[in-house]
């Protein structure tokens, strides 16, 4: 049973994407379902009146949706300069040679091989600054943007909009995700933090801190529950599954089998 409350946020069906903050754009693509949630955020960073873009997580090899984003840019005399992943996801990246062949911008991403985001490097267009912030865990190759100027962060899938996410074993490791939740506390700190973050699934969400802090707590909580459930005998990882996540729907079992076995590793510190 979990204890700590989650932050309140738009229910369901009520998030439709569209500007969030002074920069950020969301086109919504239309592939909901219980590990998407709404759909994949695609995020449109455009300064007021500017005529460059850069887009986050193009989303799934979704023509329609690439059109949309492609569209959302062009109807404001604008263009796109730089396309950026959050990570190698499919509901995030599948589309992106699509749309490389579509904008000619090219990727920015971690571990791509080419044109690879590291820690603290900044992408530029017209009146936009993304500041990376390596926050792996969710997967190795995990990254979340300051959207300089806008008090905003982009998270991808690290913190989503609702919901908790999945550390998504092997690729993802719990002592990794752990350390860039840390992180992000310390740049959604008051007075000075990032107040909105802008994730991968779900709506905005308008207390960064505060969802933080519940993702962290939420993290300990189900740790807890693990070594519980080890101590009372349970033995492979269906097995934890079927205690620990009883009341989750079953949609979603498989990944919290994942985030199971990245939570045995992490007990067993490997
Ligand atoms: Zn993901």
């Amino acid at each position: 049973m979990t204890s700590v409350a989650p932050v309140p946020s738009a229910p369901f069906g009520q998030w439709r994407g569209g500007q969030a903050t002074e920069r950020a754009f969301c086109v919504l693509e239309g592939n909901a379902n219980p590990m998407t949630l709404d759909g994949t955020n695609t995020w449109v960073l455009m300064a007021p009146g500017g005529s460059e873009a850069i887009v986050v997580d193009p989303g799934e090899d979704d023509e329609p949706h690439l059109r949309a984003v492609l569209d959302h840019v062009a109807c404001r005399d604008a263009r796109v300069v730089r396309i950026v992943l959050t990570h190698g996801h499919l509901d995030h990246a599948g589309g992106v040679d699509r749309f490389v062949a579509m904008t000619g911008a090219p990727v920015s991403a971690v571990g791509r091989g080419a044109d690879d985001l590291a820690d603290g490097d900044v992408l530029r267009a017209a009146g936009v600054e993304l500041r990376a912030v390596t926050t792996p865990g969710h997967t190795a190759d995990s990254v979340s943007f300051v959207v300089e100027g806008d008090g905003a962060l982009l998270t991808g899938d690290t913190v989503l909009g609702r919901g908790t996410s999945v550390v998504a074993h092997p690729d993802g490791e719990l002592a990794a995700y752990l350390d860039s939740l840390d992180r992000l506390a310390a740049l959604t700190q008051p007075p000075d933090g990032a107040v909105t973050i802008l994730p991968g699934h779900g709506p905005v969400v308008p207390d960064a801190a505060a969802m933080v802090g519940y993702y962290r707590t939420h993290r300990r909580e189900r740790l807890a529950q693990v070594r519980e459930a080890l101590a009372a005998g349970c033995v492979s990882a269906d097995d934890v599954v079927e205690r620990v996540y009883a009341e989750v729907d079953r949609a979603v079992w498989p990944a919290a089998r994942l985030s199971v076995l990245a939570q045995l590793d992490y007990l067993r510190g490997a």
